[in-house]
């Protein structure tokens, strides 16, 4: 066998839960720590240790989760509602609002604004914004205006031409609105998709609840991609299945690896897992049936003999420049699609092309250890979103106290701040942009990115006190150049049957190898790389041994 995320820890879980406890079962991964997106960061701030996600935030997805991945959490003692009233601390931030900050390449002068530009607080940020008024009366006019931009088309009509057109485009040519309204949205919906509006659906920013379709009769049902608004910087109301673990979902990882490997760490909670102290030497132990080994790349993997008749298949892996090869009845490549390709030549060609369809997102989350929030709490915000800077903004950490782990409570206490930067190149087609983007990940030197935190806090919190050379203890960029799965947008990608995209054709199993991970689902969530890691594992178990 050889998974590797949260995709193939799920597969070895599910293969051993249905065949032995004894299954013998190795899981080879390129890193130096198991888990993949769901990544762990550590960092020493005021002489204390701060928890953070370096990838996946959280248990949250716009599907619900499958029997098989809720029944998976279930069994790791994961109960997301229970652990989100009784660990997450709402108090912390009591009173504090949200702001933007407007930098001055973009929008002509640095400042910033508390509120948004919505609701009971539109006035107020509309008068403090650096807009002309010609932009302030757009933005005015896009939030309270009740027009139907498409008169005389039925709903389905509507969302059909939404679904085709950019919301940059909505604003430009529907709306009208002056050019600095469309440099206000332009990286909104980066988070979530890697790409501004140039490149993401009206429909879909109807779904999320951007301005300006008040006026079109539109019912609010899911879209393809979208069914819920993201949380923002801080979750308000309990979701039905939400839940931040203080390093993000690396706790699903560690409470699998758990189960799999006899003695790598105490505990037998979701609680008492976050601070569990593993012992890596355990991973690969000759006495375990499950052995996961670190820094082994695999470099092929190969049916022995015909596919179709296929009882064996051999993984040649590499590890510390030595080549290694191993052999076993079965594997499962819960990598990423676009290398499964170059790991396994003989694959048919179209599905080889299906494998290669998608181009992940690349993202980078950046976590700043500070001395203190005290500007935080002078400011009045606990979340500041910077639409023109290198990232999209600075949020506090979400407070979350668990097991022995406690969350900073006092404006006083170091604390961990949050930045998000999602390279891409808007004007090109969604998945050039995320090539794009990649490249400027992978040529940007850390330096890069340090110099560009510090100015931008800075410049965002001076006002408050923040002195960068003074408050920041500790940076880690977690970069991603291969991030979330790429999900298919109807500005870019055709509308396959169903049954035909090409995820659909990229996983199918060759012989005794079947295709696991997110990008067999092109659903860039937990629950679809377990039930990915599921569905492998049951194609694997229904040919003949
Ligand atoms: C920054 C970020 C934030 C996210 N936030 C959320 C969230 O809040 N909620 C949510 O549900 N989902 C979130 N996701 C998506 C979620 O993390 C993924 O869907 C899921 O973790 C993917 O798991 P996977 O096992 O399929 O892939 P991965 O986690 O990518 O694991 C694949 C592993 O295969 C390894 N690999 C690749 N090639 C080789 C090779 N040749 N040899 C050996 N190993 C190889 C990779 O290095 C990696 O470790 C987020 C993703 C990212 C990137």
């Amino acid at each position: 066998m050889w998974p590797e995320g949260i995709s193939g820890l799920a597969a070895a879980y599910f293969y051993r839960a249905r065949t032995s406890p004894s299954a013998r079962i190795l899981i080879l991964d390129n890193h130096d720590d198991f888990g993949g997106h769901a990544k762990r960061n550590e960092l020493t701030a005021g002489g204390r240790m701060l928890l953070a996600n370096g990838g996946t935030w959280a248990i949250e997805s716009p599907y619900s989760y499958s029997q098989e991945a809720a029944g998976l959490m279930k069994e790791l003692g994961i109960d997301p509602a229970a652990l989100e009233t009784k660990c997450a601390d709402r108090n912390v931030y009591r009173g504090l609002g949200t702001a933007t900050f407007f930098d001055k390449e973009t929008f002509g002068a640095d400042r910033l604004v508390t509120g948004q530009p919505s609701g009971d607080t539109l006035a107020g940020f509309l008068a403090d914004a650096p807009l002309s008024d010609a932009a302030k009366k757009d933005m005015a006019r896009l939030q309270t205006a009740k027009v139907d931009y498409l008169p005389g088309l039925s709903q389905a009509e509507k969302k059909d031409r939404l679904s085709r057109m950019s919301y940059k485009d909505f604003l430009v040519n529907l709306v009208k609105t002056d050019p600095a309204v469309v440099r206000f949205y332009q990286t909104r919906p980066h988070d979530l998709f890697g790409v501004g509006i140039d490149a993401v659906s009206a429909l879909d920013c109807w779904a999320m609840r951007y301005p300006g379709f008040e006026g079109m009769s539109l019912d609010r049902v899911t879209t393809p991609r979208v069914d819920f608004t993201p949380g923002g910087d801080l979750v308000e109301e309990a979701q039905p299945y939400y839940f931040h673990f203080p390093d993000g979902n690396a706790s699903i990882a560690r409470l699998l690896v758990r189960a799999l490997v006899p003695g790598v760490a105490p505990g037998s909670t979701a609680e008492d897992v976050v601070t569990a102290r593993f012992d890596y030497s355990r991973l690969d132990h000759k006495d375990s049936p499950v052995r996961i080994r670190l820094n082994s790349t695999v470099v092929r993997a190969r049916n022995l003999g015909d596919p179709s008749a296929s009882r064996e298949v051999e993984v040649a892996y590499t590890c510390e420049k030595q080549l290694y090869s191993v052999r076993g009845k079965a594997a499962i490549m819960a990598c990423w699609n676009m290398v499964i390709p170059y790991l396994c030549p003989e694959l048919p060609d179209g599905q080889k092309r299906a494998l290669q369809y998608g181009a992940k997102v690349p993202l980078v989350y950046s976590v700043v250890a500070a001395r203190n929030w005290t500007a935080f709490r002078k400011l009045g915000v606990r979340g500041v979103s910077s639409p023109g800077m290198y990232h999209l903004g600075v949020h506090l950490d979400q407070p979350v106290s668990i097991g022995g782990y406690q969350c900073p409570k006092s404006p006083e206490e170091p604390m961990l701040l949050r930045m998000t930067r999602t390279p891409c190149m808007p004007g090109l087609p969604e998945r050039d942009q995320h090539r794009a983007g990649r490249v400027e990940l992978l040529t940007t030197p850390f330096a890069t990115f340090e110099r560009k935190i510090r100015d931008q806090l800075g410049r965002i919190l001076g006002s408050g006190g923040f002195d960068p050379a003074r408050d920041i203890t500790a940076i880690t960029v977690n970069r991603w150049p291969h991030g979330y799965a790429y999900e298919y947008n109807a500005l870019w990608d055709p509308d396959w049957p169903e049954g035909q995209r090409p995820c659909d054709l990229a996983r199918k199993p060759f012989g005794r190898i079947a295709i696991a991970n997110s990008d067999a689902a092109a659903a860039a969530y937990t629950d679809q790389a377990i039930d990915q890691g599921y569905r492998a594992v049951r194609e694997l178990l229904r040919q003949p041994a």
